[in-house]
Order: structure tokens, then C-alpha cells, then sequence
């Protein structure tokens, strides 16, 4: 066995399959042991610690026991402390976003993604730098203001000089009052000097799915091209940070492998990044695996249910209660709303997962990456929020501002988000309402802000929201 080393840079030291086994097997022999359960419960409540609160987290053995067990009542429990932990640190605001597949050429060989290079059927498209314009201005007027920018592995289509030419001209189109204010990137591991440059290029947080932390696996998932490289793919994260790029985002395709080693796996990578560089992964996001053009689902065999998937969720809630948590267009409807309970801080929506699709007013399924379950609009998809009593939040201040990273964890931790996330979401919120929704959204919307706003403990930052709002209303803008 590779010696187990969160410290190390070697992936084979931070992710050690030994590790995670030896993991496993405690989680499965625990699973009933009520009083380790309990007692891991307990460390894991959310404390109170000046005008905020503190939660202690869990480490990847001690969440894997709650992941195992087996009690109905302690899996309540876990439920409920999921909840508290949200709620405690990201209130009932949720960051809004929309994916743009910029280019779907790729020349990897990864078995479950329509992209890969074989697949004869998928239209090959990549945007111009006009497509993009089109593209962006469409996801404007629906009132996002925060993009994630996807394509496929290609050094020759999709070089890095491509994304940062494309990353340039989203952000500098101004249009009506929309303004793309934080661009996140998921694009292949590439090297410290790309990574520099997408820093240099302002982006917000730098996106890598895993896949599958089980190396056998994954090279047997990833045949061809240069994502079969396991230790260049898990390593990528430290380039990343090493490049000077604070935020990074981890997550792992859940139907690949068995859950619980992904699950496992993640938080070892979690835990070697705080390590090594001081501060742990911005996000977390849970896909799971969907039907798309030549790829069916079934033919992988660790699918999981509905009910496996809100634990999974829970359970990293708990153990990494600083850490944003994004859900996708994957996911319908109901299992989004189970989500945004058990932790979940930014669902993206009114989301295409086709090259140019945001341009057509149909739906375009020739190009897409995979199925989407939630086909609403945004517009619908805010109504639906605040209709469950959540805060739909286009903010980006803190990205403006120079909060990433550490700083921005510090700010989680300070318990100063309720005057400060609070009413920076409520007033990014009120713009949306003004400048893109329908009249029944708005309807809806207002009476929330309203209520809102008395939540907000500081009598100076409640006036000083309240009379920006107004101003908004009245469509006397400022910059938030
Ligand atoms: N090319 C980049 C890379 O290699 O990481 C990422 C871009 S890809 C557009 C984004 C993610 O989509 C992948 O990391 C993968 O997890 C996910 N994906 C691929 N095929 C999928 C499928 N059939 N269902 C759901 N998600 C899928």
C-alpha cells in the first residue's frame, strides 16, 4: 500500500486507495454503532462563536460512518443537522448560474460522455467569438449574471488561448442591464502556466470533476487522450492553486464507481487540499450520470437512488460546512428541492447543455452533453425558489471584492453573512425582478424581500438595504 499522505503532492499518496478501503470497511463495520454515531453527531453541530457560529466538520472516516449508517432514526438525525448546518451558514440564499458549452470537440475517449472522440454522431460545433456574443447576450436576457464555462479536451480546437479569447469578449459585453460579473471555468487539467493565465483572466472559480477517484476504474473509464492520465487529472487541483487560482471546485460523477469510495475519495481530496494550501475546495458538485447521445446509464452499474443521493448530499454538508455545494440541470424538479434543504448553495437553471443552444428558441438535442431533467426557465426556476421560501441570488460581490479563497471562508466563518450575503442577494434579487421577471414572478418576489429585510440584525445595513432597494425599484441604480 501507498503510504497515506494528505500533505503529499503524489495522487497515489492524497488519494490512496488503501486509505479509502481500510475507510470503508470501518464505515460498514460501524454502520451500527449508535454511539459513535451519535457522538460524531454531536461533534458536528453547528456552535455558537461570537455573532456567527462554528462547526467542526468531519474527517472522510468519520463522515463515511454517517454515510454507512444504518439506524432510520439516526438517518433522520443526519438529515436534520444537514439542514442546520445549511442554514446556519448560507441561510436560505441560493447563487444562480447557467453553463456555456463553448465547443464539444474533444480527443478523449471517456466511455460515458457523448464527447468523446469516436462518437460519430454528435454534431461538432465551436463557438465564434460572434456565437458567443449571441450566446452570452441570450443568458443576459434572462437576467444571469454568473456563467460556467464548459468544453471538451482538444489542445488544437480548444486551446487555452481559445477560452481566454472567449472569456475576454463575455466579459465585456455590456447589454441593457445585464453584465456577466464572474465567469467559472470547467475545462481539462491543464498546466500551472494555463492556470495562470485563466487567473490573469479573471475567472471566478476553476471546475474539475474527478469522475471516479478509483483509479482502476477510471483508466478503464477513460481509455484514450490525455484525461487517461489519473495522477495529471487528480493533481490538477494543486497546478490550479499552485497558479495562483483560489477557488476550485471538486465533484465527482456519481454512477461510475460505488458511491461510497467516491464519497471517501472526495473528502481525502478535500482534506489534502486544506493541507497543502490552507484552504479547502470553494464548491462541491454532485452530477450524476445521464442518458445522452450514444451513452445509457444503465449500462453503468452504480447508479444511485434518489434516497442515496440526498444522504450523499447531507453527509457532505456535514463534514465540509464551509464548503458551496452545486446541483445541476441533471436533477428534477423534487430531487432539487430535497437538495437545496440538505445543503446544496447554487443550482443553475434555464440551462443548455448544446454548443449555440441559448441562440435557438427550440431546445436544439444535437449537440447536447446530456439530458436535462429540469427543463424550466430561469424565470420559472426563481418563481419555484422563492415560492419555497428561498432567496434566488445573483450576487457576485464577493468575487468583486477579492474574497476567494480563504478570505471568502473567513467571511463564512465571521457569522457576518446574514449582514452581509443577505442583503447583497436581496438587493441583486430586487434587480432581477426589475430588470427580467414575469409579473407573477415579481409578485412573489416582492412580498419575499420585504420579509427579508427584517431579517437583517444591523439596523444601519437594514436602512442603508431597504433604501437601495427602493432605488432599485425605482430603477436608480448603484453597483452591488
Ligand atoms: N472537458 C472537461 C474535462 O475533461 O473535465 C470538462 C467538461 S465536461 C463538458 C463537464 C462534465 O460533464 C464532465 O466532467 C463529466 O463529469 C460530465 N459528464 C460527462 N458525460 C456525462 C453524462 N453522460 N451525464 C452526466 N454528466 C456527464
Amino acid at each position: 500500500m501507498a503510504k497515506f499522505d494528505l500533505g503529499s503532492r503524489y495522487a497515489e499518496e492524497f488519494i490512496n486507495d488503501g486509505e479509502i478501503r481500510e475507510t470503508l470497511d470501518y464505515a460498514e463495520a460501524n454502520k451500527h454503532n449508535r454511539e459513535l454515531i451519535e457522538s460524531l453527531l454531536e461533534k458536528a453541530k453547528p456552535r455558537r462563536s461570537g455573532n456567527g457560529y462554528r462547526c467542526a466538520g468531519l474527517n472522510h472516516r468519520e463522515a463515511s460512518v454517517l454515510l454507512a449508517c444504518d439506524i432510520p432514526e439516526l438517518n433522520e438525525r443526519i438529515f436534520e443537522l444537514a439542514r442546520q448546518i445549511k442554514l446556519a451558514y448560507y441561510g436560505n440564499r441560493i447563487v444562480m448560474f447557467a453553463p456555456l458549452y463553448l465547443s464539444n470537440y474533444c480527443v478523449n475517449g471517456c466511455t460515458y460522455c457523448p464527447y468523446h472522440a469516436k462518437n460519430k454522431h454528435i454534431a461538432r460545433k465551436k463557438l465564434t467569438q460572434d456565437e458567443v456574443r449571441r450566446e452570452v447576450i441570450a443568458l443576459q436576457d434572462m437576467g444571469h449574471k454568473r456563467l460556467a464555462i464548459e468544453a471538451g479536451e482538444d489542445p488544437k480546437m480548444n486551446p487555452i488561448e481559445y477560452i481566454l479569447e472567449c472569456i475576454d469578449t463575455i466579459y465585456s459585453i455590456k447589454h441593457k442591464n445585464g453584465a456577466i460579473r464572474r465567469v467559472n471555468v470547467n475545462i481539462a487539467a491543464t498546466t500551472v502556466e494555463e492556470y495562470r493565465m485563466l487567473k490573469d483572466a479573471g475567472i471566478g472559480t476553476y471546475i474539475l470533476f474527478q469522475e471516479t477517484y478509483d483509479k482502476k476504474s477510471y483508466l478503464e473509464l477513460h481509455p484514450t487522450g490525455p484525461k487517461h492520465d489519473y495522477d495529471y487529472h487528480t493533481e490538477a487541483m494543486d497546478r490550479a492553486m499552485d497558479g495562483g487560482i483560489d477557488d476550485v471546485g471538486l465533484g465527482v460523477l456519481f454512477g461510475l464507481e460505488k458511491y461510497r469510495y467516491e464519497f471517501a475519495g472526495l473528502l481525502c481530496h478535500a482534506e489534502h487540499l486544506e493541507a497543502v494550501h490552507g484552504v479547502g475546495p470553494h464548491t462541491i458538485s454532485v452530477p450524476r450520470l445521464k442518458r445522452a447521445d450514444d451513452i445509457d446509464p444503465d449500462e453503468f452499474d452504480n447508479g444511485i437512488d434518489d434516497d442515496i443521493f440526498a444522504k450523499i448530499i447531507a453527509c457532505i454538508r456535514i463534514a465540509v460546512p464551509y464548503t458551496g455545494m452545486i446541483i445541476s440541470t441533471r436533477e428534477n424538479e423534487a430531487v432539487r428541492a430535497r437538495a437545496l434543504e440538505l445543503g446544496i448553495s447554487q443550482i443553475s437553471g434555464g440551462s443548455r447543455t448544446s454548443v449555440g443552444g441559448y441562440e435557438e428558441e427550440v431546445r436544439p438535442h444535437d449537440s447536447e452533453q446530456f439530458d436535462v431533467s429540469d427543463q424550466r426557465s430561469l424565470d420559472e426556476v426563481v418563481r419555484w425558489l422563492m415560492q419555497l421560501d428561498h432567496i434566488p441570488s445573483f450576487c457576485t460581490a464577493c468575487y468583486r471584492e477579492g474574497r476567494t479563497g480563504d478570505r471568502f471562508m473567513s467571511l463564512c466563518k465571521s457569522g457576518q453573512i446574514l449582514n452581509c450575503c443577505h442583503p447583497n442577494a436581496l438587493m441583486t434579487l430586487a434587480e432581477y425582478l426589475v430588470d427580467y421577471a414575469s409579473p407573477e414572478t415579481a409578485a412573489v418576489g416582492w412580498p419575499l424581500i420585504e420579509r427579508e429585510l427584517g431579517r437583517i440584525p444591523k439596523d444601519k445595513t437594514r436602512a442603508i438595504a431597504t433604501e437601495h432597494i427602493a432605488d432599485i425599484r425605482n430603477s436608480n441604480r448603484r453597483d452591488f
